[in-house]
């Protein structure tokens, strides 16, 4: 009820706002992207990206960077990282607050692939709450199994220059042979076979599966049909979160 008052008042103009400087932000650009591995999570973030100019923030990117930038939180993740241990949620989760508190954030932002789950979603809420922030929705686009199977395990890449195929929508021009170096090496990787597969999704369904309650019980939760072509998932999602592309 707080937030629906709140996004209200602040639609009827910048005089209001004013006096909600100080209280949670939440602008319907506020935005967490869930998706099974399969789903076009990475597509959809990258366009939504784009169209609305709002940052795409992904753990692994933000790990990445404060790794190279060799931060305070960096050289803790490195250590964790060096003994191949995973980096423990403390961590990630820092990071992320540190990365929604800068300024290209202000508008509004897209978190991919985050929070995977219930802890991290909690630890999200706090931090938020501490930066003066609110989650606008929650998109979810759901792909059923045996769709994610199939576009998963059909996925192929060349051992010499990383290029990506895929055995029914995009196969190289001469079969076997890569389109990009001439190698003749594509192959499928341990992660794509199929039973590797249905083990990483029924991992992603136990720990998403608690979000999805979690946010639909808030009245954020979208599920968006992630079956459909690139193009009428874009639409839909947009439609959601207020912005009807170009016609409204
Ligand atoms: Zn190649």
């Amino acid at each position: 009820m707080r937030d629906c008052s709140k996004k209200a008042r602040s639609r009827e103009g910048s005089k209001i706002n004013v006096f909600f400087l100080n209280q949670e932000q939440i602008t319907d650009m506020n935005l967490i992207l869930l998706g099974a591995p399969g789903a076009g999570k990475g597509t959809q973030g990258k366009i939504l990206s784009d169209r609305l100019h709002i940052p795409q923030i992904s753990t692994g990117d933000i790990l990445r960077a404060n790794v190279k930038n060799k931060t305070a939180l960096g050289i803790k993740a490195k250590e964790f990282m060096d003994r191949g241990v995973l980096v423990t949620d403390d961590i990630v989760v820092s990071m992320v607050e540190e990365r929604l508190m800068m300024n290209d954030c202000a508008a509004g932002f897209l978190l991919d692939g985050f929070p995977r789950n219930m802890k991290q979603a909690e630890a999200l809420e706090a931090q938020l709450v501490r930066i003066g922030k609110g989650i606008g929705h929650v998109i979810g686009i759901e792909v059923d199994k045996k769709t994610l199977v199939k576009r998963l395990s059909g996925r192929r890449v060349c051992r010499k220059c990383g290029a990506n195929y895929h055995i029914i929508f995009s196969q190289p021009l001469n079969m076997g042979v890569c389109d990009k170096c001439g190698s003749a090496e594509i192959y499928q990787r341990e992660d794509d076979k199929e039973e590797t597969i249905e083990a990483r999704l029924v991992v992603y369904e136990q720990e998403t599966f608690p979000l999805i309650e979690h946010y639909t019980k808030k009245g954020m939760y979208h599920a968006i049909d992630g079956t459909g072509v690139v193009d009428g998932i874009t639409g839909s999602i947009m439609e959601i979160i207020g912005q009807r592309s170009n016609n409204s």
